[in-house]
């Protein structure tokens, strides 16, 4: 199962938006403090106007969740069916409550997600690009066409320069780990790899993608 990527979603949506948005999870749609790996219903929290932020995102373009969960899988790589259930539980309830402030659409939110260790070199945990290459298959997204990634960490902004599509640009948000030292840092050492834009939460982040599009006349 080395190069597998999983996916959770019933059926394929028609795509028919101008641009492919892919968010990051855990710092970036909920808290996330150091050290937590946020497995269980129970430890999620909303970041203030996450759930907003994605109805935004929704009606701008075709929206994802991208999100590495190593804890997913055993020592040995392999899922553990009672984490993939809790993984779930949690996509349902976002996907709930998107859907509660958005009571138009019958859109479903998709989720790409790595359930793999570090050590397994899969090539779809990020900042490897496997879980975007997953998105833009199966969207058959044209590749020229915009393609937007937000989270929390410079492994988010480095899925763009990796992955060598031409049109992905990338939002660093401030929640999460996003202002961490390490981050701060990183970006400091790498002035190449700088995110498109840095914003305080995903809330910012969808406005600034709703101003740029209205600015480009798409
Ligand atoms: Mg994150
Ligand atoms: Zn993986």
């Amino acid at each position: 199962m080395g190069n597998q990527v999983a996916a959770i979603s019933p059926e394929l949506n028609p795509v028919s938006k101008k641009a492919l948005i892919l968010v990051d999870r855990d710092g970036t749609i909920n808290q996330c403090p150091e050290g937590i790996y946020v497995t269980d219903i129970n430890d999620f929290f909303e970041i203030p106007r996450a759930f907003e932020a994605l109805v935004e995102l929704r009606s701008i373009g075709h929206t994802a969740v991208i999100t590495n969960q190593a804890k997913m899988s055993d020592s040995n790589g392999i899922i553990i069916p009672e984490m993939l259930g809790k993984f779930t539980s949690i996509a349902m309830y976002i996907e709930n409550c998107v859907r509660m402030i958005d009571k138009l659409t019958q859109e479903r939110l998709w989720f790409y997600f790595c359930p793999h260790p570090e050590w397994m070199c899969c090539g779809c945990r990020k900042p490897d690009p496997g879980l975007l290459y997953e998105a833009v298959g199966r969207t058959h997204w044209d590749i020229n066409d915009d393609i937007w990634i937000i989270g929390d960490h410079y492994s988010d902004v480095l899925v763009a320069s990796r992955s060598g599509l031409p049109a992905v640009r990338t939002i660093l948000v401030q929640t999460g780990r996003g202002s961490d030292r390490d981050t701060v840092k990183f970006f400091q050492k790498n002035k190449g790899l700088r995110p498109t834009a840095t914003v305080p939460s995903l809330w910012e982040a969808s406005q600034y993608i709703k101003l740029h599009y209205v600015r480009s006349g798409k």
